[in-house]
């Protein structure tokens, strides 16, 4: 809001205006956006198979602080999700092989099994 001294109009200092959109929902972030990395893929043990496939790109990705918008995300980059996982500031990606080969993100924090399900 502006405000006066001795008369004068003094706009409020902008902050630089180059507002951050959510990665997930496209919607302005108000505040601080939260940010998700993709662990570089070269830190995670990938079949030859893949390796001539386009690298991932390690972000930061900006966010609204829900988890929905993260997941919305990853859903439109056809990742999958690790049940066991959260969606945390760090990601790590899983190659998972099948007829379509796709990147599963998991924060790595379980020691079992993955249980990778549609984001
Ligand atoms: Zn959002
Ligand atoms: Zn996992």
């Amino acid at each position: 809001m502006p405000f006066d001294i001795n008369g004068i109009r003094i706009p409020t200092i902008q902050q630089d205006n180059v507002a951050s959109r959510c990665r997930g929902c496209g919607e302005v972030i108000e505040g601080v956006p939260f940010r998700v990395n993709v662990m570089d893929i070269t830190a995670v043990e990938i079949p030859p198979a893949w390796s001539g496939r386009t690298p991932i790109n390690p972000g930061p990705f900006q966010f609204h602080a829900d988890p929905a918008c993260a997941r919305r995300w990853m859903r439109e980059r056809d990742n999958l999700f690790c049940r066991k996982s959260a969606v945390r500031e760090l990601m790590r990606p899983i190659a998972i092989p099948g007829e379509t080969p796709r990147w599963g993100l998991c924060d790595g924090l379980h020691h079992d099994d993955h249980e990778f399900v549609p984001a």
